[in-house]
């Protein structure tokens, strides 16, 4: 296993199952961490786990093309994971995707609804322009749902239903030749089953919900609210939707991963803390990601 991470700069080695984590905030944005989107690529095939804000930008800035995207797998419909949709789903197809094949919970179908009523009209300009109809026309969806499984000749995904404030999967990629995987969790509380899911997974990505506040940006905007820890009241609320990076890690124990890569944070998150309180319960390696993290497994 190989972790690229932009501050320990670690990387290297030819991954089975390449995750990277293209946003790493939660809804609150700050300049330094883009919404949340994962992009798993399994024999050079990029599967895009949700789609929050600034995606576009960031698979950019990960050299991955967009028109490349085929497959989009949302999470869960909040905000901070499928803002970017509208405009994945047209640069993509301006930059030469032939298919787009979306997956996820009740909702999904009302996105692309959204996307060919709010932008018929500029559609339709781009293709008197020049540009196809496939590749916007043809953009299909399929509703995920507790037992949904995906098979390629190279992967095998798996959901799982999990705890969160609306209808929200975790999925697991398991590359098949090797048995490599990597399990990202999404947006949950803690429950037994997940430690059930990520049994044995080479990676787990969790979302956390709450973590400690380290340094504030000297210059610019800032989010004075975020700058102190949460009162209890907040904290007990988020909390019944999200785990902390020490349940985190004690799920990541309870399923026996070799690493564990913490994202969703609020603003100005303290890594270090975070990797502390992690280590506290769990013994393996822990990332408390930034934009651009890379796991190879
Ligand atoms: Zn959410
Ligand atoms: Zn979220």
């Amino acid at each position: 296993m190989t972790i690229y991470d932009p501050r320990t700069d670690l990387h290297g080695g030819a991954a089975v199952v390449k995750t990277t984590l293209l946003g790493t905030a939660n809804p609150i944005p700050t300049l330094d961490r883009a919404g949340n989107a994962i992009v798993v690529e399994v024999a050079g095939e990029p599967y895009l786990v949700d789609c929050g804000p600034r995606t576009v930008y960031e698979l950019l800035r990960n050299e991955i093309d967009p028109g490349d995207v085929e497959n989009l797998l949302f999470t869960h419909h909040h905000m901070d994971h499928n803002l970017s949709f509208f405009h994945l789903a047209i640069v993509g197809w301006t930059a030469g995707r032939e298919s787009l094949e979306i997956y996820g919970p009740t909702g999904t179908d009302d996105l692309v609804d959204g996307l060919y009523s709010l932008w018929e009209e500029d559609i339709a300009y781009r293709q008197e322009a020049g540009y196809p109809a496939e590749g916007i026309e043809n953009i299909a969806t399929t509703r995920v749902s507790e037992g949904f499984e995906l098979e390629t000749d190279e992967v095998h995904i798996e959901t799982l239903p999990v705890q969160h404030s609306i209808e929200t999967y975790g999925y697991k990629f398991t590359e098949k030749s090797t048995g490599a995987t990597t399990v990202l969790s999404s947006d949950t509380a803690k429950f037994d089953g997940l430690s059930d899911f990520a049994a044995g997974a080479n990676a787990l990505v969790m979302t956390c919900g709450i973590v400690p506040v380290g340094e504030t940006p000297e210059e610019g905007f800032v989010w004075e609210r975020y700058t102190e820890p949460y009162e209890e009241e907040r904290r007990s609320v988020l909390l019944n939707y999200h785990v902390t990076p020490t349940q985190a890690g004690e799920i990541a124990a309870d399923a026996g991963v070799d690493t564990l890569v913490l994202t969703h944070f609020t603003p100005y998150p303290d890594r270090d803390a975070i990797e502390a309180e992690v280590a506290e319960v769990f013994d393996g390696e822990v990332v408390a990601a930034r934009d651009g993290c890379t796991v190879s497994v």
